[in-house]
């Protein structure tokens, strides 16, 4: 059985991007193969977090996975931090990592604008940001990491590390494929639909949140930036604002962009906005509910300690061979 493996930050609460990205794919590949679902607190402070809120994202993002249908007798579901096999992997990797490698990464140059835009200061950890990921994937030799496009191209760099840590020191890793899925690698803002949508962006208009409101859904989709011409149709680069809502359509219901724009055609922006919202609002509502469930019981905790457990008996044979290979340590 081949092993995946995936994560979100709780750096905010999560989008119709993380959900059609990531979340939704996860649910649909946990019955064929052995799934590490965790949740990445250590890279969510990579930018300041407040502690009270940070440690209740942490629990929602649990409840959620719970809630969109992730099952802890299929998957193993934890926190990063609870599993230290991640961080001293980390380090093990940094030195076998150039400074150049990690100045290319996209993401770092994407949020050392946003953070220089908000006036505050860059983290050395924002930069490590990709060696820690690395880490996460290396620890447990998976097959294949399902993410959306935005970090491909920290899997490759992930890749790049674990061929050249072969290479040097023997066979240490497997080297993890990419999974992109097909439709919603990459939603778009509501608002600014040339830009990723980010659950950690300041302006709320800008995403539709898991946990938003039937209404604000609505009013949310409803007021989303498009054109003028009134056509609905496919067309990333002259029409981001209508081709980000068909995509969005589109991995919410599986039909396909072009039957969207033939069953569309000849409507207004106005019906097409408002179907999708409903469309939201029917796959969100129940995810709710039960999410608001899960928080009031017991379960977060029972799921998180047994993932925690089978996490670090992994991890944990990981590290101490890589420490042996590069000679760190006693030899016992
Ligand atoms: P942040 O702004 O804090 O980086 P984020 O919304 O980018 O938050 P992450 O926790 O960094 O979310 O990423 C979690 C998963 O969601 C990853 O697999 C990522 O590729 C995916 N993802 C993030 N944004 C989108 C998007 N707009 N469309 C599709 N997938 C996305
Ligand atoms: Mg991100």
């Amino acid at each position: 059985m081949s092993r995946i493996l995936s994560a979100i930050q709780p750096s905010g609460t999560l989008t119709i991007g993380n959900y059609l990205g990531a979340l939704k794919n996860f649910v649909e590949l946990q019955d064929e193969h052995d799934c590490l679902f965790f949740i990445v607190d250590q890279h969510a402070i990579t930018v300041p977090q407040d502690r009270l809120e940070l440690r209740k994202r942490i629990k929602e993002l649990t409840a959620l996975y719970l809630a969109c249908g992730l099952d802890p007798n299929k998957a193993t579901i934890f926190i990063q931090s609870e599993v230290p096999g991640h961080t001293q992997l980390a380090w093990m990797l940094t030195c076998n990592t150039s400074m150049g490698e990690l100045e290319r990464m996209t993401q770092y140059k994407d949020k050392v604008q946003k953070q220089t835009a908000k006036g505050q200061g860059i983290s050395a950890g924002l930069f490590m940001y990709p060696v820690l990921m690395a880490a996460d994937i290396l620890l447990y030799d998976v097959d294949f990491v399902p993410v959306g496009d935005d970090q491909k191209q920290h899997v490759e760099l992930t890749r790049d590390l674990a061929e050249r840590f072969n290479n040097r020191f023997g066979e240490t890793f497997k080297v993890p494929e990419v999974w992109i899925p097909k439709r919603g690698a990459r939603v778009m803002s509501l608002q600014e639909p040339t830009k990723k949508m980010s659950k950690s962006d300041d302006n709320p208009r800008n995403f539709v949140l898991m946990t938003d409101e039937p209404n604000v859904i609505r009013k949310k989709i409803k007021s989303a930036v498009t054109d003028s011409d009134g056509v609905i149709a496919y067309d990333r680069q002259n029409k981001p604002g209508i081709s980000n809502l068909l995509d969005i359509y589109s991995a919410f219901t599986s039909e396909s962009i072009e039957s969207l724009v033939a069953r569309y055609e000849g409507c207004g922006y106005g019906q097409f906005k408002s179907d999708l919202a409903e469309i939201v609002v029917a796959e969100l509502e129940p995810i709710q509910q039960r999410m608001k469930e899960l928080l009031k019981s017991n379960v977060i905790d029972e799921v998180l300690d047994a993932g925690a457990k089978r996490a670090n008996q992994l991890a944990f044979k990981k590290v101490k061979k890589v420490e042996h290979k590069m000679g760190l340590g006693r030899k016992k």
